[in-house]
């Protein structure tokens, strides 16, 4: 079969490697000059940052990821080291202690500070176990795994439509600051607490996260997914897996973007570039946005109006983010208990930052903002004995409040202002600096509507799925998972490619 690939991201990469390695012929177009799309190595004066990735889920041995760079024999050129991150909140923060303090230390140091719910972290912390098991079983095909999930799953069934701020009123009735604790990480993906699924948030908890020595096997439960940094950044898994693709002779054709995907009675029959080449084509897996691809690649005339309703015009996507790399010459990481990566939560209201930033209103950095030093873990990132530092936030694609072109510069001083009041020193370090606005990762991602993490879980909007009406276009990428996600963009490649086969 003829193959064309749009897109070089992860979700393209790890496509075109897959049907390459099946002996199909495959031509895969990026529209920027260099591939890796979001996942590219951005390189200034010696420093390296990534373009906003920190902790990725499902990379160490025998998970979903690694699996998938085995099969393409590139797997040891990414390695991955486990860590933790810490959380500030304005009148608490998440430390990993000096010494370890069991699984459920965090658990602990809640019931200290909030002794009022301590029956209620309980309630939490089960439920938190019990959701972990039933991602791991729910990854198993076996029968007797199928029947312990259905098991487990059975005293949840009540819950299964809870919204986020159902459950954390379930657990923390009226605990603002433990609704925060939990539901902070909502303001990553824009999504309101009354929308996101409940019981997907002890997923996005992970307690690993926050110690490395929490052991992923415990008691008598399923093997937890491992949270890791990249060594040397995502960079390292574009490098393997285009190395992948060469190998097994997908072309790649970059400078060149997909206008149009030609279809002929509801079937595709090849594609078009923005300067008119056509190219045939039994099969095309596209990755970027949905809307994007659908509206526009397609045509709304190819689509029902049903597919049109459920999948692209009530789609859930992210906001986007401001962004600002910095080559600093001390170590940034003293003032977050040597951790890479800090989230500084400002507030506790989520829902109205949430509401504000749908809303187009940037908040200048007030509301929170993260630090991460992927140096930490991979001094190669920055000239010997310096660091690279990466400071961002969420942001609206479109501002109200001024336009991006016209205050980038200003709004990259605002959130270092803020920055500094907790990472002492950053501007007086400075010895190099890039600012990332939404338009960046817009130019970058090819979206007309940059979306940081792709489709966010919704209780009643889903994804669209990889197969799509017409026949012969897979879609794949951070667009068609919930979340997106860095592992997440390979594994929905992985999954696409079995149906193409099984079908
Ligand atoms: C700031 C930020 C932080 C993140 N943090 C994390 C994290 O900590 N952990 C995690 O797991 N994930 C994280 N993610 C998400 C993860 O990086 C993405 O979900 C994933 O990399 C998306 O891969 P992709 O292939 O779908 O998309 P992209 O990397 O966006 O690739 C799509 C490519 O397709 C190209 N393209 C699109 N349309 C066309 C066209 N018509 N013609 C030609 N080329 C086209 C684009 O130019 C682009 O290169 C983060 C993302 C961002 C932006």
């Amino acid at each position: 079969m003829n193959v064309i690939v749009i897109g070089s991201g992860l979700s393209g990469l790890t496509s075109a490697a897959l049907m390459a390695q099946k002996n199909h012929s495959v031509i895969l177009f990026e529209q920027n000059e260099t591939i890796g799309g979001i996942t590219a190595t951005i390189e200034k004066d010696g420093y390296k940052w990534d373009w906003g990735q920190m902790l990725i889920p499902d990379l160490s041995q025998g998970e979903p990821g690694r699996k998938i760079l085995e099969q393409l024999g590139v797997s040891d050129m990414v390695q991955v080291v486990k860590s933790y991150r810490e959380n500030y909140f304005p009148d608490f923060r998440i430390s990993r202690p000096e010494t370890y303090r069991g699984i459920y230390w965090r658990k602990d140091y809640f019931k200290e500070l909030f002794p009022e719910n301590a029956e209620g972290l309980e309630k939490y912390y089960k439920i938190y176990d019990r959701i972990h098991d039933i991602m791991a079983l729910s990854n198993k095909n076996d029968l007797l795994s199928k029947i312990k999930l259905f098991v487990k799953f059975l005293p949840l069934m009540r819950k299964k439509n809870w919204s986020a701020y159902e459950l954390m009123e379930y657990c923390f009735p009226g605990n603002e600051k433990l609704h925060m604790v939990f539901m902070g990480i909502l303001a990553d993906y824009v999504s309101s607490p009354k929308t996101f699924p409940g019981l997907i948030i002890p997923t996005i908890n992970a307690e690993s996260q926050y110690d490395e020595r929490v052991p992923l096997d415990y008691g008598k439960h399923e093997h937890r997914s491992s949270w890791t940094y990249i060594i040397n950044g995502t960079g390292s898994l574009v490098e393997a897996l285009a190395t992948a693709a060469k190998k097994y002779n997908v072309e790649i054709k970059t400078n060149r973007a997909i206008s149009k995907i030609r279809i002929k009675n509801g079937k595709v029959i090849g594609t078009e570039t923005e300067n008119g080449e056509v190219f045939d084509t039994d099969i095309v897996i596209a990755s970027g946005g949905a809307r994007e691809l659908f509206l526009e690649l397609v045509g709304k005339e190819h689509l029902s109006q049903e597919y049109i309703n459920t999948y692209l015009q009530n789609l859930e996507i992210t906001e986007s983010v401001f962004m600002v790399h910095l080559g600093v010459d001390y170590d940034p990481s003293v003032y977050q208990n040597s951790a890479a990566l800090c989230y500084y939560y400002l507030g506790y209201d989520i829902e109205n930052t949430i509401k504000e930033c749908k809303e187009g209103k940037y908040h200048e950095g007030e509301e929170g903002f993260l630090a991460y030093i992927p140096s930490k873990h991979s001094p190669q990132m920055a000239p010997s004995g310096q660091h690279s530092i990466t400071i961002y936030t969420i942001a609206p694609n479109n501002p109200v409040n001024g336009t991006w072109e016209n205050n980038k510069v200003e709004w990259a001083e605002k959130l270092l202002d803020i920055a500094e009041e907790f990472i002492p020193g950053l501007r007086g370090h400075e010895q190099t600096r890039i600012v990332l606005t939404p338009e960046d990762f817009r130019e970058r991602t090819y979206l007309d509507y940059h979306a940081f993490g792709g489709t966010v879980p919704h209780l009643k909007v889903p994804p669209p799925p990889h197969k799509t009406p017409i026949e012969g276009l897979w879609f794949v990428g951070a667009q068609s998972e919930n979340f997106g996600g860095v592992t997440g963009a390979m594994t929905g490649a992985l999954d696409t490619v079995n149906q193409i086969f099984k079908d």
